[in-house]
Parts: C-alpha cells; structure tokens; sequence
C-alpha cells in the first residue's frame, strides 16, 4: 500500500525532508504532500536583508525551488494552506485554505512538523500601525521593500541589534535612508561578549548609522491616517516613517504542542537525534525544534537555516527507512553589516562560565592580508578555552572583509574537542594576499594556550605576528 507522508511547512525544514524522502522512495512507496500557508516554497529568507537593499533584483532569485518544480519532481504542493490541527489518535491532520476558509481532513502514516520560528512581537501601542515590519517570510520581505521604495527618503528606525535588525540596517542604509538601531541591551549582537560588542558598535557608528543602546521602545507614534512616524524609548523619541522589527524569534510549537507532542525546556519540539518527536512517526525540523548543544551539553532552540537543512535531510532519510543522525550544533554563525563582520562559535565567557567551565581567554589584534599587502585590514580573534584542559569552548572574530568565515577553522576545532596548543599547530595556508605568515586564529590560540595550565613549555613566550 502507499504510504502518505504529510509535511506543515514549505521551506528548508520542510522542503528538503520532503524531497530527501521523494528521491528514496517511488511514487508507488510513498505520497509526499506539503502544507504552505504562504506563497512561496524554498525560500531564501537569509537572502531578504541583500532583496530590500537591492544587491538582489529580483525575488525569484530568492527562490532556490519553486512549487511548481516541486510539483514536477513528485511532491504535491498546497500552496496558501495552513494546518491547523493535528489528531495524533486519528493519524489525520486538518489544513484550512487561506481564501476560501474550507478545511480538508489529510490522513498520513508519517508527519513532519516545519512550522519555522514565530518573531517576537512585543504588544506595544502603536505596533500594529501601517510602517512597522516584522520580517520571517519571503512575503515580509516583498513588503518591506514596497513601502520603503514608497516612502521616499524619510528616516528609518530598527528596534534590536541582533543579526537580522543589522543586515537589514545595512540594507536600508544602502537605500540612502537615515538609520537609526535601537537596542535594549548595551550592545549589538549581545551573543558576543561585551568587548567584542564595542568593536561592531563603533563600526555601526563610523558608518553614520545612529546606535542607541540601553534602551527599551515603550511605543510606537502613529499619525492620524494610521501610518507609524515615531518611535518612542523612554525620554527619547526618535522620527521615522517606517520601522523594522529585529527583536529574534521563538520555536513556533502551537500545532505539536496541542498536538499533545513534547516540547523541550528551551521551547522548541524535542526530539531524539534521529529527529523524531515523542509520538511515533511524526518528525520535526527546522527552527521549530531544540537541538543539543554540543558544548554546554544543554538542549538549545538557535534559528539557523543552516540546521534547517541539515535535519531536514536526516528526516527525510529516516522516514524512508534510514538511519542518520543529526549532529547537534555549536552556535556557529557569521554577519556583516556593510564593511564590518562579526562572527561566533561554541560558546561566549558569560555561556560558558554558566555551564560550568572555569576559563581562559585570550584576545589578539591581527591582519586580514599581509601588512603590507594591499587590502589588509584589522581584525580581532579572542577565544575562550576550558583552563585545566586548554580545550577550545569557544571563539569570536570582528573584522572587515576576510575576517568572519575564519570562524569555521575554529568551528571545526570546537566540534572536534581541539585544545588551543592542538590549533596552534594546525598547517593553515598562507600567502599574503590572504593572511599574515601567523594566520589571527593561530595566534590566538597560540596566546590562550599561554593561558592555560597545558602545555606552557611549547608555548610560551609572545604571540608573533611577523609577516614573510
Ligand atoms: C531576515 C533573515 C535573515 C536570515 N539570515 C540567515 C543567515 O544568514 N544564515 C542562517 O543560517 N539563517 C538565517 N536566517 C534564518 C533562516 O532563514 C531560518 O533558520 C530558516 O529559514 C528556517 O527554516 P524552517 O524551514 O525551519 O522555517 P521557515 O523558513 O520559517 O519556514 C517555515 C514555513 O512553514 C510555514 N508554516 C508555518 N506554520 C504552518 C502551518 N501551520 N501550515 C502551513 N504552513 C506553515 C511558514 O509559512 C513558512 O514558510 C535568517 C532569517 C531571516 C528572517
């Protein structure tokens, strides 16, 4: 008989388990049908930010496969469907047309779940005026770009300095609008420690975007026609005529959790590493899902495509019969705002001393290039080691182009249990157009393991920097 396999959720999560599972299984073995509410299918929501600041023409290009290519390889498509239940006992979901209201009642033998994240949204007054944008789906990036091509040259504000609200702080920047970023901690990007934070922050302020941090939005000021022009943070007040929220996103877990599926302490859909829930048959992927950090050894909800992809393939392989596992996640994650890139790894000092490491850490200033090559600019390296062991927990870089994607060298060296000293004598390769002789994760290490009881008769001494 055919089995069914029913996805909620038409992108990363969702798509690519569905296609994982079309190419294994034959169309005699197996039906795949998707549930999207939206419009879209495999959508690059990373790509938005680059979309409204019009690097990227045009949205298609966001588009890695549509419906209509899913359709063709195998998979039925419900495009503007939302489920809106699941009947565990009865192996049945319940999706609802967006248009018409009219609900259909799907059997399946197996489910996955692919709700994606929910983004915050604070209920303050004002913040549902015309103006002020949350951004998660390709359709809120179409948006966005909408009013600010109709809004002329006004001011702009974005409320939250996490990754999402600089990437699209550099896109309305590039738009030639006057950016103001309001943040409610005392830095940017508050998943770096707070020294590593200065660094962006004076980025952000020498490109002329206004930074205000240590300050929380109370409301949002709406002209009579409905239309938002101000934010207001305390005694502040700040005019604009459109708002961007960046304020991060939480696991969306509505439908498994009244499903009666379990949800994880952090508040993403738990499940095993085979990434399947606690109901037989019925999988999630995606940012909806808590996942187990490899580090601090606790469960953790980060919304990265990058682990979307990756447990949607695993499901896609175990729901046709067979047997990988998803890895865990490290905290691995890189972004820019104009010229200035950030980039982290594992954990940062305040994570790792709440999961009980005692630390070492170690900062240096480097070059991106060869001194004196031309191109060569500044960046920092610090990194956080366990400091008995010397084992690397954790790393952040801050620089310009060139400096961020140095984090994976060190990505690989946390997940695989490297020390510092063990890093220090990695064969990296140089040349000077692409790094000092002592590429910066080098010496960083190189200075760490000066830090921790190991090793101190190979490493001690300088960090050295000279170019050759
Ligand atoms: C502006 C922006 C920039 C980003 N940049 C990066 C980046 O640079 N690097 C990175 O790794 N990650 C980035 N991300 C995060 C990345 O986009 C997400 O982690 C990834 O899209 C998660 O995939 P997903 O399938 O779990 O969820 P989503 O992409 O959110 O997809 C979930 C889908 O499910 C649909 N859905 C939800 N509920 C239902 C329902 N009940 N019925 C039917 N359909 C439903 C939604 O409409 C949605 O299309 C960015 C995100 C944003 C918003």
């Amino acid at each position: 008989m055919t089995r069914r396999l029913l996805v909620v959720g038409g992108d990363a999560g969702g798509m690519t388990a569905a296609a994982q599972a079309r190419r294994r299984a034959t169309d005699d073995d197996l039906d795949v049908i998707a549930f999207e509410r939206g419009r879209y299918t495999s959508y690059s929501a990373c790509g938005i930010p680059y979309f409204v600041g019009g690097i990227v023409d045009e949205v298609d290009d966001l588009i890695a496969r549509s419906p209509e290519e899913h359709r063709a390889n195998g998979i039925d498509v419900r495009l503007e469907s939302e489920v809106v239940a699941i009947d565990i006992d009865a192996r049945t979901v319940t999706a609802r047309g967006r248009e018409s209201g009219a609900e259909t009642v799907e059997p399946f033998d197996d489910l996955v779940i692919a709700t994606g994240a929910t983004p915050i949204r604070p209920d303050l007054p004002g913040i549902d005026a015309r103006g002020v944008h949350g951004v998660q789906h390709l359709g809120d990036g179409l948006d966005l770009r909408a009013d600010v091509d109709a809004t002329g040259d006004g001011p702009v504000v974005v409320v939250g300095a996490g990754y999402v609200g600089l990437e699209l702080a550099e896109a309305l920047h590039d738009r030639g609008r006057r950016v103001t970023i309001v943040e409610a901690s005392e830095q940017p990007l508050d998943l770096l420690d707070p020294d590593m934070g200065k660094l962006v922050a004076d980025g952000i302020r020498g490109l002329g975007i206004e930074l205000v941090t240590d300050a929380r939005v109370d409301a949002f000021d709406v002209d009579a026609g409905g239309r938002v022009r101000a934010v207001v943070a305390g005694d502040r007040t700040f005019a604009c005529n459109l708002v961007v929220l960046g304020l991060g996103v939480e696991p969306d877990v509505a439908l498994a959790r009244d499903a009666g599926i379990r949800i994880g302490p952090s508040g993403g859909v738990a499940t095993d590493a085979r990434m399947a829930t606690s109901v037989a048959g019925v999988w999630a992927a995606g940012d909806c899902v808590e996942c187990h950090h490899r580090v601090s050894n606790r469960p953790v909800a980060i919304a990265l495509g990058t682990h979307a992809n990756k447990q949607g393939r695993v499901v896609g392989i175990n729901v046709t019969g067979g047997d990988t596992k998803f890895g865990g996640v490290i905290g691995t994650a890189v972004t820019k705002i104009c010229a200035h890139e950030a980039a982290r790894t594992g954990l940062n000092e305040s994570e790792a001393r709440d999961a009980g490491f005692e630390i070492a850490t170690a900062t240096i200033e480097s070059t991106t290039r060869a001194r004196y090559f031309p191109g060569s600019t500044p960046v920092t390296v610090k990194v956080v080691a366990e400091r008995a062991s010397g084992r690397l927990l954790g790393a952040q870089i801050v620089g310009r182009e060139g400096a961020a994607k140095r984090i994976d060298v060190l990505a690989t060296a946390i997940w695989n249990e490297m020390t510092v000293a063990e890093i220090e004598q990695l064969d990296l390769g140089y040349a000077p157009p692409f790094s000092p002789v002592w590429d910066p994760v080098l010496v960083a290490a190189r200075k760490a393991a000066t830090q921790c009881a190991i090793d101190a008769a190979s490493t001690s001494g300088p960090p050295r920097t000279d170019d050759r």
